[in-house]
């Protein structure tokens, strides 16, 4: 279960009754915000920190804490600073300083100096602050009373953050296709992949997945069918009743071929190509599907950034409402102006706006049999859509807020998942600022996650990120990229 620590900074000049106070102000600050159900994740409290051996050995111990997710320090009072160089040093887990004191209000009538003494966080984090900028951390400040909902919400959006920071290095993706052949914009250092983000991007033979499909024993594939058909609704399209069973029995079997293949391996991401199916029978659509919505991160056409993105985004989003979408089709009726999301097959039913149907149809592309798929409508509301590029010399991050809107019309003929969106600030400034950032077709979509929280975890990777929002122009965009072209080439 994931944790993070909680700590006051302070030193041994003040005397045990002004320690005593410090200790008793943070305990009560961790009770109060761990029973409040404000945080998704629980804060541990330790021992306030006064000296060098000290601070090392919580940032040690934070470090070897496999449940740790981050760190938040707090200077109740005065403590210098030098004490924390070796300590910084070591630190791995992502650092929150939350710039806050235990009185909201100044108590002006009774204020004397052994309250300044005591209460002087105004003055310690500065401290505190100045050392971080000085060895150039990444960390989070955050700024306010610790009680106020902004502070808490502060908080609780950097746990999701820290989480993605400390699991992108869990991030294992499986190949069963290399990318597709001809197409740049998929491609990548996968070396500088795992040095900059720790994801681990292995190949493996698709007949070594066929293999697992094949596998796969017929009352397991009856089980799941079972499953299927009591939980999606089903659309013929005409088709003979036994037939259409016999393609989604095909999908059920590489579910579970491909799953048992990732767990037994050790992988939660998978990508596949159309073009490199080995001796499988269909394109994996429903099986992507679920395989998403259970969490696994995916990629099409050999796309293995995007399926690290996908289950990074999973992971930070707690595994709701994110996945895998392709920018397909524009409606650019003045007023009126969005893009159409869908992708040959595969997008996250945790994307959908409720019920979730299950269709055959023929794919346009490559020679295997009509896969079965879950078609269905995407929720309503704000989001993120993000592009992962390669530059040749480094990683770019291309963050686009977007807003899913309701399709103004049903769309009866197509026979994939899709979601409707319009990118801020307008369709044509957000497509246009995406194309000038070289962002590319494929995106990894989360309602849950905000720009703010890519962001934060970018810093940490050490990586550019450009944000295209409501208050993006086309010139201060432009002028983004150089400045960044500048920072990052040269750091
Ligand atoms: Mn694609």
């Amino acid at each position: 279960m994931y944790k993070f620590y909680f700590v006051a900074g302070s030193q041994d000049l003040y005397g045990d009754e002004c320690l005593d106070k410090v200790k008793k102000h943070a305990q009560e600050m961790v009770e109060t915000l761990n029973s409040s159900s404000l945080l998704p994740y629980k804060l541990e409290w330790k021992p306030t920190l006064l000296t060098k051996e000290g601070i090392y050995k919580f940032f040690d111990e934070a470090n070897s804490d496999e449940e740790c997710m981050g760190t938040i320090l707090w200077m109740h009072t005065f403590s210098p600073a030098k004490n924390w160089i070796s300590g910084l040093k070591i630190a791995r887990k992502p650092i929150m300083h939350l710039h806050t004191q235990f009185n909201e209000a100044l108590p002006f009538s009774t204020i004397d100096m052994d309250f300044m003494n005591e209460n002087q966080s105004a003055h310690g984090d500065r401290e505190f602050g100045h050392i971080m900028t000085r060895m150039g951390i990444p960390r989070e400040v955050v700024v306010g009373y610790w009680r106020h909902k902004d502070v808490t919400d502060q908080i609780a959006s950097w746990m999701h953050s820290a989480i993605g920071i400390v699991e992108s290095n869990n991030i294992r993706v499986m190949r069963i296709a290399d990318n597709m052949r001809s197409v740049a914009v998929t491609e990548g250092d996968k070396v500088e992949a795992e040095i900059k983000f720790g994801w681990q991007v292995d190949a493996y033979p698709v007949n070594e997945a066929v293999d697992y499909i094949k596998s796969v024993k017929q009352a397991d594939v009856d089980a799941l069918m079972d499953e299927y058909y009591q939980k999606y609704g089903l659309i013929l399209d005409g088709r003979d009743e036994g037939e259409f069973r016999k393609h989604v029995e095909v999908q059920a079997g590489i579910e579970l071929g491909l799953e048992k293949m990732l767990v037994e391996k050790g992988y939660n991401a998978i990508v596949t190509h159309f073009g490199d199916l080995g001796g499988m029978k269909q394109l994996p659509g429903l099986a992507i599907q679920r395989l998403m919505e259970k969490g696994y991160g995916f990629g099409a056409e050999g796309d293995w950034k995007t399926a690290a993105m996908v289950r990074l985004m999973k992971v930070m989003a707690e595994g709701k409402n994110t996945g895998f979408f392709e920018d397909y089709t524009y409606n650019l009726v003045p007023g009126k102006e969005a893009v159409l999301e869908s992708h040959m097959l595969e997008v996250c039913p945790s994307c959908s706006d409720g019920k979730v149907f299950i269709r055959v149809n023929p794919l346009s592309m490559g020679d295997r049999e009509d896969p079965a798929r879950l078609v269905f409508t995407s929720k309503e509301g704000k989001g993120i859509a993000t592009s992962l590029i390669d530059l040749g010399t480094r990683f770019r991050l291309i963050v686009s807020e977007v807003e899913s809107i309701k399709c103004p019309e049903k769309m009866p003929n197509l026979p994939v998942a899709s979601s409707y969106w319009r990118p801020e600030p307008d369709l044509l400034t957000g497509a246009k600022a995406w194309i000038l950032a070289g962002g590319a077709h494929h995106t990894a979509f989360s309602y849950d996650i905000t720009s703010k929280q890519m962001q934060t975890w970018a810093d940490a990777m050490g990586i550019e990120m450009v944000r295209i929002g409501k208050d993006t122009t086309i010139d201060g965009l432009k002028d983004r990229l150089r400045w960044n072209e500048a920072y990052y080439e040269h750091r």
